[in-house]
């Protein structure tokens, strides 16, 4: 059966030198909708590959089973897990009013490692599958998968 899987597509922006990477991010009500789900970024042109991922199989650096499985399979060596490397979050002193936290709040940052230098990178904007491929983006899918629109 295919499995059909909901996603956003963001382009993350590394600081140093600009490099500019698409990560998707899977979508679902609980994590074991998405646990089993994998993305390989492309370093060369803005295409990510959707797989799932295979019983034991790891996204831990050094040795990336996922991410060399998936490139060996493409034939391809410019595929790779972009890694979460934290979530800046700035402190809210406690005791605000609701009007004084709106204005002091601002949503955690996802801070990622660039996969090309490894520079920290931010997600400068995230859209749907269809309009990432409308701006010429490639969505690549291994496997029964459809993406929902
Ligand atoms: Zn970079």
């Amino acid at each position: 059966m295919t499995r059909c899987i909901e996603a956003n597509v963001s382009t993350l922006r590394c600081e140093t030198e600009g490099h500019l990477t698409p990560y998707v991010t899977f979508i679902g009500d609980t994590d074991m909708v998405t646990a089993d789900l994998g993305s390989l970024s492309s370093i060369i042109s803005a295409e990510v590959v959707l797989a799932e991922l295979k019983t034991g199989e790891t996204f831990n650096q050094p040795s990336d089973m996922f991410e060399s499985r998936i490139n060996k399979l493409l034939e391809r060596d410019d595929l790779r897990f972009v890694h979460l490397r934290r979530i800046d979050q700035e402190d809210i002193p406690a005791g605000l009013s609701f009007q004084e936290y709106k204005k002091v709040y601002s949503p955690a940052r996802l801070v990622f490692a660039c996969p090309r230098c490894g520079a920290d990178c931010f997600a400068i904007r995230t859209e749907s599958p269809k309009a990432f491929e409308q701006r010429g983006g490639k969505l690549k899918l291994i496997g029964d998968l459809t993406l929902r629109e």
